[in-house]
Parts: structure tokens; C-alpha cells; sequence
């Protein structure tokens, strides 16, 4: 047994893509296509800010999802799911929703709110192979209803998914294992964790700046973390906070058409024709 754990260090800084996505809603992509087998088993991370209506009142109206899951997490604003399964929920300051589009979802997102700050992340969450054509799911958390944790280094972590210091979060997956933190760094805080160097991670800082082995990580920057070791230390001497996403890869192929990710060709045609025909959130 080794007594000290090997720290991860930032393999990549990522500014990520502006872009307009749903029905012109301005965001980021942080994560996109081109870091998903990196970054597997996460599909997508989009980050959006912003306190110009213009740039989020339009909203994600009606569109499907099929062989994944989506997992929404807001800061500041006012969100309203309503979905094919019959599932509507409204997402508020601090909370999360979790959906599992499985078979497949059609679902409108819409802001309710016609001024003031749009705050908040989507990240997509990939489905094992067994797992895609599974019954849709959905639940909203709000923020009192998500579990945290205090250290004693003046960190704060709500624990969105997976566990940490003993600290079971609101969701918890068996084939991905996924670990989802919104930290929360006073000044001068440090954060340190254990971190299986086979799961994959990322951290996306989205206020001040953090420093890991010594590499700062500015504002908006999504640290890709290398898989050279099992804890992570995370230090903040102006105050941060920051997504933390890690998760176990699964080693299966990516077919990806938009809103649907299977794992081959045939599976994205079946996809689309049952969109087509109408039988995807049937
Ligand atoms: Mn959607």
C-alpha cells in the first residue's frame, strides 16, 4: 500500500464553442464531439450565462432524445421541463433535473422568467448498451433537496451524483459510476478527493480560478484531468467554484445524429424513423 495518493494533474485546458442551440438559446459547448471518447462516458457538457433575455428567452422547444440521459443543473433562472412521458417539472435556483431519455423523450425546456440572469449547465450522461432502449425517467431535485458536504479547508460541495466523503448524492448510477459536484471554494479553500485513475474527469470553473499541481485554471476553462493518478486536489486562494464531473468509461461505441446516441449506424436510422413516425415518445 502506497500512504500517499498520486495527484491528477490538468491534462488540457478547453475554452470550449460559442454556439445557439433549441430554438436559439446562447451557450457554450465545453465539451463536444470531439471529447467524447476522451471524456466518455459524458456525451456533452453546455454551459450557459447570461442576463440578456435575447439570449435565452426562445428556450429548447419540443425535441427528442434517445440512448442517454440529461442532467440539468441551474444557478440562477427559472426553467420549466414538461416531456412525452407526462413528467413536467420546474427547475429553480440550485436545482437539478435528471432525465433518462432511454427509449426515447420528446420534451420542450422553457425559461420562465422574461428578464434577469439564465445561469446553468446540461451535461449528457451516456447509457450502457443494455441500457438505451431502457423506460424513460425523470426526477427534479430542488436545491434544499440536494445533499451536501462541508470540509474543513472552507470547501462546500452539493453532490449532485455518485458519493463523496461519505456523502451520498441525489442520484447514483451502477454502470458509469458518475461523481457530479458543484463546488463552492472560499478563498484560500483547498478541496482533495479520492479519484480512480480509470474514471474519467473534467472541471469546469465558472467563477474565479483554481490551481491543480500547480496549473491555474481560469474562468470558463474546462481542465480536462489526466488518469496518472487516484485523488485530486483542487486549491482556490481567490475563492472558485467549479463542476466537478468524473465517471467510469464504458468502452462501447458512439453513434451519434443530433439528439439521439446509440452505439451504431442502424441504431440512429431506427432512431430517426421512429421519431418520424411518431413512436418515440409514444
Ligand atoms: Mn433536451
Amino acid at each position: 500500500m502506497n500512504d500517499t495518493p498520486v495527484l491528477r494533474g490538468v491534462e488540457a485546458r478547453v475554452d470550449g464553442v460559442q454556439t445557439r442551440d433549441g430554438a436559439g438559446v446562447r451557450l457554450t459547448r465545453v465539451l463536444g464531439a470531439s471529447l467524447q471518447r476522451r471524456l466518455d462516458p459524458f456525451l456533452m457538457l453546455d454551459a450557459f450565462a447570461s442576463d440578456d433575455p435575447d439570449d435565452y428567452i426562445a428556450g429548447f422547444p419540443d425535441h427528442p432524445h434517445r440512448g442517454f440521459e440529461t442532467i440539468t443543473y441551474m444557478v440562477a433562472g427559472r426553467m420549466l421541463h414538461r416531456d412525452s412521458a407526462g413528467h413536467e417539472g420546474l427547475l429553480e435556483a440550485g436545482g437539478m433535473q435528471w432525465m433518462t431519455a432511454g427509449r426515447g423523450v420528446v420534451h420542450s425546456e422553457i425559461p420562465q422568467q422574461e428578464s434577469g440572469r439564465m445561469e446553468g449547465f446540461q451535461l449528457w450522461l451516456n447509457l450502457p448498451a443494455a441500457a438505451k432502449m431502457s423506460q424513460p425517467w425523470y426526477r427534479d431535485f430542488s436545491a434544499a433537496e440536494l445533499p451536501r458536504l462541508r470540509t474543513a479547508h472552507g470547501a462546500e460541495a452539493v453532490v449532485l451524483a455518485g458519493s463523496c466523503h461519505g456523502v451520498q448524492g441525489a442520484v447514483t448510477r451502477d454502470a458509469t459510476a458518475p461523481l457530479i459536484l458543484d463546488l463552492h471554494l472560499d478563498p484560500g479553500s483547498r478541496f482533495e478527493l479520492p479519484l480512480p485513475a480509470a474514471h474519467n474527469a473534467l472541471l469546469y470553473v465558472y467563477r474565479g480560478e483554481v490551481e491543480i499541481g500547480g496549473q491555474g485554471v481560469a474562468q470558463r476553462t474546462m481542465a480536462v484531468l489526466d488518469n496518472r493518478g487516484d485523488a485530486l486536489r483542487i486549491d482556490a486562494p481567490q475563492g472558485a467554484r467549479a463542476l466537478l464531473v468524473a465517471g467510469q468509461p464504458l468502452g462501447e461505441p458512439i453513434a451519434q445524429y443530433g439528439p439521439f446516441v446509440m452505439n451504431t449506424e442502424q441504431e440512429i436510422y431506427q432512431a430517426v424513423n421512429d421519431f418520424r413516425a411518431g413512436r418515440l415518445g409514444g
